[in-house]
């Protein structure tokens, strides 16, 4: 991966967050207190004001700037646990990974999440988008762009019937039955912005 790509790809994610804002917020409105597209839209507005001086570095510092942006700059619940995670990115990332280098940081990423978050899958967070699409990147193979995606995309939907146990949702109980989840979403059109610049 060389430097113009780093920048293409975060670049991405961020107008990718900043684009679905307002649905991010309206989500966050049904289950929670309606501040999520809000915080993300902050956050990655500022990794891109800090995109023109950081993407020369190698690939683990930017990852690591990125998420140290996010603690400073999204706030919430989200912010420490989005940061967590690109701080954890870097930190396993090689300055120039092969695809199992990428999965296997991806993985340490979503572990340290869980650690951050005192939370696992199922419990309808973001983690039920970062674990499945971990374990999509761990078995690799052919065409991997397109099946991270759709993966990334039923995941997110997959957490609509589940019953929140973690995060503000979780104050809902049963009430949080039947919406999508703020942070699986957002997570999912990361996800899926990487994937369409890498492809495209
Ligand atoms: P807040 O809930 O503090 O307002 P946000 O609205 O920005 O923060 O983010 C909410 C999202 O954060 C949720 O939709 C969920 O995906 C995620 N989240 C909250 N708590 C946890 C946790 N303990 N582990 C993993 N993800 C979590
Ligand atoms: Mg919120």
């Amino acid at each position: 991966m060389d430097k113009a790509l780093h920048k293409r790809l975060i670049e991405a994610m961020a107008r990718a967050v900043i684009a679905h804002a307002e649905e991010l917020t309206e989500l966050d409105r049904q289950i929670g207190d309606g501040d999520h597209g809000l915080n993300m839209k902050r956050g990655f507005e500022a990794v891109l004001e800090t995109l023109p001086a950081t993407a020369a570095k190698p690939l683990p510092e930017v990852l690591k700037g990125v998420g140290t942006t996010l603690v400073m700059k999204v706030g919430g619940a989200s912010g420490p646990l989005y940061g967590t995670f690109f701080l954890a990115l870097g930190k396993t990332m090689p300055d120039t990974p092969t695809a199992k280098a990428l999965a296997e940081a991806f993985a340490a990423a979503v572990e340290a999440v869980k650690a951050r978050g005192k939370s696992q899958a199922g419990q309808k967070t973001m983690l039920d988008v970062l674990v499945p699409v971990s374990a999509v990147l761990s078995a690799g193979g052919e065409g991997l762009g397109p099946r991270v995606r759709a993966e990334a995309f039923a995941a997110a939907e997959s957490t609509r019937p589940m019953k929140a146990i973690r995060g503000r949702a979780s104050f809902l109980g049963e009430r949080s039955i039947g919406h999508l989840d703020p942070g699986a979403r957002s997570s999912a059109l990361m996800i899926a912005a990487v994937c369409d610049a890498i492809g495209g």
